[in-house]
Formats: structure tokens, C-alpha cells, sequence
């Protein structure tokens, strides 16, 4: 089993105020699952990214990736399993806009004090597509290639598990499903994916649908065609009746 969490908490407090954004979550993933996270605003599903990839602690419970309990782990020792372990990919991509795409991919290797940097991350802007563009700053790039440069970062070291949250929610649906695409590939090639994402049209993509609700797991459960044709189809109707709602135009 990659990950296993068992009752796993993260409580915000600020003043009086007590917000259980993780209350109590088991789940395991085994090594080579594509994995989507479905759930309403605020429901807790980028607090359990972030604990999952290391960049925040838990109030409670347990996490082991790959048998090693994150939890009690040093913050050095957890910045380096983050480094070699775990890639992450943001919704607005998080990549350094003065520098080039190829630079911008090497970063996790220089902080893992790597050999042959260049080479590794060439290779890493081959596997998204951008070879040819690895000179170009971030600032000369569409969105869609941001996010590939960003792809590419994640997967230098190659990683046994890749934390999307939102990839795609900065991106137009055609772009969108070139991303997809390149998690595909990466999870045929063995890369673990979980995905954070609010549209159906995305989760579906994933071979197991697991859905929070107010911090808990509601739903987790393996996606069949059957299924997939279904939510999709929901989600078209429901997009379907959203336009049909009525418009109150602006004046002037
Ligand atoms: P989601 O990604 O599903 O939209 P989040 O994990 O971002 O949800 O948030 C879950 C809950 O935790 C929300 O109520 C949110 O307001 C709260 N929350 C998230 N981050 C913080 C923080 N840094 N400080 C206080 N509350 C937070
Ligand atoms: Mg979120």
C-alpha cells in the first residue's frame, strides 16, 4: 500500500472560532491508482492534499507513504520525501515567472543535489512536450503550457505519487484534456495520481471516484463505464439547466 491514513485530522483555529477542515478521514491507495477527489467548496479536499504531499501537519491520526509515517517525521526528513516522493501540481501553477521553463523544471533537482540537471530536466520537458520551448520564461507561455512546465517539475525526480489540486481549473475544457492526457501517460507508465477536482467531467477520468463532504469521505468507490457515462451525462444536464436560467442583464 503507497498511502494509508487512518482518522486523520486538521483543525484550524482561529480566535473563538473551530474549523474541523479534516475530521477523521481513512483512506489507502495502493501504488499505480488514478484517483479523483470530488467535493463542494470548503469540504476540506486541499487540506488533505497538502497533508498528503507534506506541505502541512496534521492535528491527529496517521499517514504512512510507502510504510514511513510522515507524521513523526523531522522537517528536514519530510522535505526530502517531498522532494524525491511526491510531485505536486497547483492550480495556478506556482512556477518562478523570471526564469526559463528548463531552470524552473530543475529546481527539485538542485535541492535533491543531483547530477546532470539539465539532461533530467530535458527529459522531463520531453515526457509533457515542451522540449523545444525550454528556453522561453513562463511569462511567454499559455496557461495550458504553464501547467505542463509545472507537470514537468513534478515528475524530474520521478515521483511515486503525483497531488494534483485543481490542474485544471485555470484552463479552457480543450486544454484541459491535454493535461488529462499527460496523466494518463504518467499513470500508465506507474506514477500514483490523486486529483483534486470540482468538475465531473474531470473525476470521471480517474478509475476511483472518492467524494468529501465537511472534512469526511462520503463516497469512494471504483469508476465503471456505466458510471462514467452517467455522471457525465448529469453533469451536461445540470451545466444544460444552469444556462437556461434566466440572465438579468446589467444596465447600461
Ligand atoms: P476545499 O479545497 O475543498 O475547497 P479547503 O481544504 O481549502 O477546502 O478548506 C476546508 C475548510 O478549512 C474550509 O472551511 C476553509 O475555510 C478552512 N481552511 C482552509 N485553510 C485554512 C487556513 N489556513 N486557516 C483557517 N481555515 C482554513
Ligand atoms: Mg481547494
Amino acid at each position: 500500500m503507497l498511502i494509508q491514513v487512518e482518522q486523520l485530522t486538521r483543525i484550524y483555529t482561529m480566535g473563538d472560532s473551530v474549523v474541523r477542515a479534516l475530521d477523521g478521514v481513512d483512506i489507502d491507495i495502493d501504488a499505480g491508482e488514478f484517483v479523483s477527489i470530488t467535493g463542494a467548496s470548503g469540504s476540506g479536499k486541499s487540506t488533505f492534499m497538502h497533508l498528503l504531499g507534506g506541505l502541512d501537519r496534521p492535528t491527529g491520526g496517521s499517514y504512512l507513504l510507502d510504510g514511513q509515517s510522515m507524521s513523526r517525521l523531522s522537517d528536514w526528513k519530510l522535505a526530502r520525501i517531498r522532494n524525491r516522493s511526491i510531485g505536486f501540481v497547483f492550480q495556478t501553477f506556482n512556477l518562478i515567472n523570471r526564469t526559463s521553463a528548463i531552470d524552473n523544471v530543475a529546481v527539485p533537482l538542485i535541492y535533491g543535489r543531483e547530477t546532470k540537471t539539465r539532461a533530467k530536466a530535458m527529459a522531463a520537458l520531453e515526457r509533457v512536450g515542451l522540449a523545444n520551448r525550454h528556453n522561453h520564461r513562463p511569462s511567454e507561455m499559455s496557461g495550458g503550457e504553464r501547467q505542463r512546465v509545472a507537470i514537468a517539475r513534478a515528475v524530474v525526480n520521478n515521483p511515486s505519487v503525483i497531488l494534483a489540486d485543481e490542474p485544471t481549473g485555470n484552463l479552457d475544457s480543450q486544454t484541459g484534456t491535454q493535461i488529462l492526457d499527460i496523466f494518463h501517460e504518467l499513470n500508465a507508465s506507474g506514477t500514483t495520481i490523486v486529483l483534486v477536482t470540482h468538475e465531473m467531467s474531470v473525476a470521471v477520468q480517474a478509475r476511483r471516484l472518492i467524494h468529501m463532504t465537511d472534512g469526511l469521505i462520503d463516497v469512494d468507490r471504483s469508476i465503471t463505464d456505466e458510471l462514467r457515462r452517467d455522471l457525465v451525462r448529469d453533469d451536461l444536464l445540470r451545466a444544460a439547466r444552469l444556462q437556461s436560467e434566466p440572465v438579468i442583464k446589467e444596465a447600461g
